[in-house]
């Protein structure tokens, strides 16, 4: 049996689709329709053809939950996350949004967990993750954005890359291309101890 307090999440792009989001509302209150899922080829978004204000404009809402779409979960995340949170004392999320805002209540509704398990930290930068999943004691990290992981690998973590559009460059670390080979994955891994 793993030991589910060894290893922690990423929220956007692992856990909640929120590039469909981020579509949805340049769609709905920006009038953006050519965007795809498949644009998104780097984490810093400079390779869509947007402009910056809209492009802040639209992570603000994000990070605000001012918006009328809805940010869905990942295909498969809430029944592994489930599992997992059954099984142990905290589900750890560890995201490098500024403020933790909408989204412990968004995984509070999403998830069949106890709320007073769920924790979620706001770094607010991505390079302040390591230390705070060192803290915690935490041995793997399931991110999306590449460049984290080689200074998570660093720093003694062990990342598991979930594939996405935008982090596909050639790269050393376990990728999973879905939840139900994730939950694979958190099932081979030896987490105990
Ligand atoms: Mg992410």
């Amino acid at each position: 049996m793993v030991n589910p307090s060894k290893i922690a999440f990423d929220i956007d792009g692992v856990v909640a689709d929120t590039m469909t989001l981020f579509l949805d509302i340049a769609k709905n209150e920006f009038g953006l329709n050519n965007m795809k899922y498949r644009d998104f080829i780097d984490y810093n978004l400079d390779c869509l053809d947007i402009s910056i204000e809209i492009l802040e404009a639209i992570i603000k809402k994000i990070e605000d939950g001012t918006y009328a779409a809805t940010l869905k979960p990942i295909v498969g995340a809430p029944a592994v996350l489930n599992r997992i949170g059954e099984g142990s004392e905290c589900l750890l999320f560890v995201t490098a949004r500024p403020k933790t805002g909408p989204i412990l209540e968004w995984m509070i509704k999403n998830l069949d967990v106890d709320p007073l398990k769920i924790k979620i930290i706001a770094t607010g930068s991505y390079t302040a993750k390591e230390a705070v999943l060192l803290q915690h004691g935490i041995s793997f990290f399931v991110e999306d954005r590449l460049e984290t992981c080689f200074t998570l690998k660093e720093a003694g973590i062990e990342p598991v890359l979930f594939k996405q559009p935008w982090n596909r460059k050639k790269h050393p670390f376990i990728e999973v291309e879905s939840w139900e080979k994730l939950d694979h994955i958190i099932e081979d891994l030896s987490l105990s101890g």
